[in-house]
């Protein structure tokens, strides 16, 4: 069978452009979900780096307070020694704490020096700090106000969509059933393109088929002039119409 003998062409044509349609505004649905929750992702990373740089400032400071530590433990040392060398009688012992206190100054200083260096390490820390604390806030609520677009896209999307549905329903409804069979399963079998207009190119007045673009026989373009009927389509089997002879 090449040709389908139908005075319901028109209807049929028109229902696939609604399913066609329908297809687009659900893709379109089912894409809003994935966009919202790329906006999370993105921002749940920033995130992530503003806690790390949180963490960086804290494991400074941490080390600076152990630094500080160091240093009065080595001051009470000193002034421990400080106060031994009064008691001290024997020259050898009062040299030995001499030494002893030279030695906890100079670990002092160096302490001292360690926490210098680090304070500047603090300072950078706590800027890159509140440069993420402001950013995350003004990427949170970009993201928020994105995502309300999206969600208020969605609502109207469902609700266009509702509303094709029942369009669809009724127009189908009024075409006869086994046709609307045929068609339905022959869309599911060709990415819900059952019907396909076919394309005649201006410069050779070739005719192809709109659904898998294949050239048209002679023979088919004869067939798909004829009012009152489908051609199929010999490589992609889809019911084949002409623009101007349906909607002429
Ligand atoms: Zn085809």
């Amino acid at each position: 069978m090449e040709i389908i003998q139908t005075t319901e062409v028109r209807a049929l044509v028109d229902l696939q452009k609604m399913d066609t349609h329908g297809d687009a505004l659900a893709a379109r649905a089912a894409a809003v979900p994935v966009k919202i929750a790329a906006l999370e992702a993105a921002f749940e990373e920033k995130k992530n780096s503003m806690t790390a740089a949180k963490d960086a400032l804290v494991a400074l400071q941490v080390k600076k307070k152990d630094l500080e530590l160091k240093i009065a433990e080595a001051e009470e040392r000193i002034r421990k020694h400080q106060r031994d060398l009064n008691a001290v009688k024997e020259n050898n012992a009062f040299k030995a704490l001499l030494s002893e206190i030279e030695t906890c100054q100079k670990e002092r200083d160096g302490f001292e020096t360690e926490v210098l260096l680090l304070m500047e390490e603090v300072d950078k820390a706590a800027a890159v700090d509140k440069t993420m604390k402001g950013e995350i806030k003004g990427i949170e609520d970009k993201k928020n106000a994105e995502a309300a677009v999206l969600e208020a896209e969605k609502k109207a999307l469902d609700a266009e969509i509702a509303q094709a549905a029942a369009l669809r329903a009724a127009a189908a409804a009024a075409i006869t059933p086994a046709l609307v069979e045929k068609y339905e399963h022959l869309r599911g079998r060709r990415a819900g393109l059952a019907i396909a207009c076919v394309h005649e190119d201006p410069a050779t007045g070739k005719f192809s088929c709109g659904g898998c673009h294949m050239s048209l026989t002679p023979q088919k373009m004869v067939d798909v002039k004829k009012k009152d009927a489908f051609a199929l389509c010999a490589d992609c089997r889809r019911m084949i119409f002409l623009e101007r002879t349906v909607y002429g």
